[in-house]
């Protein structure tokens, strides 16, 4: 057998076990402003299936997706589709993925169905730079073959009242994933969303998050912005939808930062060698 060529993407999960703060918006449109430069995979593991949608395919037209490559065991080859987006594919969340979870805890090596996918799948994502996950609004065992097969983690954060106190568990969580099964599994960083400078409490809570998470938290912020809700109705990411809205503009500032930091980290790394 040929031996397969290595990896050259890296996996960028979506995560916060809270629901409605942004990750969904977040990994399509951070997607869709990566793709303007480089290629990348979305995969929907959310059952609800919004990252589908939103990238135009219609619940009707889902078929076979991330269920049937997570506990059927299809190729990944078999599951991934174009977008409209030139160099955006998405692995759909097929309509059975709710009743996936439960089939899945009674599989063998249940909670690396995806890094296994991804590994067997290497040849689909030949010249793939970024393979971008959308968990669901839980730490269930989805959110878990997430957190396994990622590189990364960026937490979304809607800036109200409780966010720090929900992303303290999803934080004891990545510490868990480290401890089992992912120990090289990084903190990409937290992005504030839906942020409203006119909010007196989006900047106090900005202000509380940057204190205790330091250099971990974007400079970019997400601003509310009627444009981004919107898009999804159309099938389209914000930044195709509407890409002079200041959220698409958001966005693209994202996707600029998250590409600074990661060149910025590889820098470092080359340097780190260098010294050995
Ligand atoms: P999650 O995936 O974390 O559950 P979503 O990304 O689905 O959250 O966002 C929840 C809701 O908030 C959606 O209806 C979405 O359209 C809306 N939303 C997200 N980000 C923004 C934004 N920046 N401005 C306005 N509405 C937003
Ligand atoms: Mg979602």
């Amino acid at each position: 057998m040929p031996v397969p060529d290595p990896a050259t993407y890296q996996v960028l999960a979506l995560a916060n076990q809270k629901g409605g703060v942004g990750k969904t918006t977040t990994a399509v449109n951070l997607a869709a402003a990566l793709a303007a430069k480089q290629r990348v995979v979305l995969i929907d593991l959310d059952p609800q299936g919004n990252a589908s949608t939103g990238l135009g395919i219609s619940r009707a037209a889902r078929g076979a997706g991330s269920y049937a490559m997570l506990v059927e065991g299809r190729p990944l080859a078999e599951v991934l589709r174009p977008t409209a987006i030139p160099n955006l594919s998405i692995v759909p969340a097929d309509p059975n993925l709710a009743g996936g979870e439960l089939e899945m805890v009674d599989l063998t090596r249940r909670e690396m169905r995806l890094r296994d996918a991804l590994a067997e799948g290497v040849t689909a994502l030949k010249g793939v730079d970024w393979v971008i996950l959308d968990c669901p609004p839980s730490l269930s065992l989805l959110t878990l073959n997430g957190l396994v097969a990622a590189n990364a983690v960026m937490i979304p954060l809607q800036a109200e009242f409780y966010a720090l106190e929900g992303v303290s568990q999803i934080i004891q969580t990545l510490d868990r994933v480290r401890a089992g099964h992912n120990a090289g599994l990084r903190l990409e960083g937290i992005v504030l969303t839906m942020f409203d400078r006119r909010n007196n409490l989006s900047e106090a809570v900005e202000n509380d998050v940057r204190a205790y998470f330091k250099t971990q938290v974007y400079e970019t912020m997400i601003p509310r912005n009627v444009r981004v809700s919107e898009a999804p109705s159309h099938g389209l990411p914000v930044t195709s939808y509407d890409p002079r809205s200041p959220g698409a503009e958001a966005y693209a500032r994202l996707a600029a930062e998250f590409l600074r930091r990661h060149r910025a980290r590889r820098r470092e790394l080359a340097k780190a060698e260098g010294r050995d």
